[in-house]
């Protein structure tokens, strides 16, 4: 898919608005979140529109993870960070604001809090749980 007017992740891969750009090819634009968790804290932005990481063509896949992962080991070592989340947002309701596939790259350190809050949940029993990893089986096999 083109990338599209109004997007605002578009509009930095176009140059219309600026970024503190970490690395660039053809395929993969990296920069830094202008609302970081961490000072460091990376965006990896396919040069493809995509709301879903599920329709972007597969060829960006693994160029996004290792684009990710030199920079986790840079922002380690320039920024002295312990570990690193890797966290997509995919879909508002998993909390998704900009409508482009990108892979947030977030250098964490020892006193950090979580990001996540949401508690875990439990299932009601091994049944269910079994049940579910069937249904889901049954979809991936169609
Ligand atoms: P999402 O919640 O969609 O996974 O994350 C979108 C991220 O994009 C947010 O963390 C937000 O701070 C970042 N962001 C939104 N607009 C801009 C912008 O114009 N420039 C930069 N560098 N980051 C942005
Ligand atoms: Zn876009």
């Amino acid at each position: 898919m083109p990338l599209v007017e109004d997007c605002v992740f578009c509009k930095i891969i176009r140059g219309e608005i600026p970024c503190s750009k970490l690395y660039e090819d053809d395929q993969i634009l990296a920069f830094l979140d202008i609302a970081p968790f961490n000072n460091g804290h990376a965006l990896i932005v396919p040069k493809d529109h995509h709301h879903s990481i599920t329709t972007l063509p597969a060829e960006f896949h693994a160029k996004i993870m290792e684009t990710a992962c030199k920079v986790a080991v840079a922002q380690m070592r320039v920024l002295k960070a312990e570990g690193f989340n890797l966290v997509l947002n995919n879909g508002r309701c998993a909390g998704q604001e900009v409508p482009h596939v990108h892979l947030h790259v977030i250098p964490r350190f020892v006193d950090d809090q979580p990001i996540f809050k949401a508690s875990k949940k439990k299932y009601d029993s091994i049944e269910e749980m079994q049940k579910t990893a069937e249904n889901i089986r049954a979809k991936l096999s169609e």
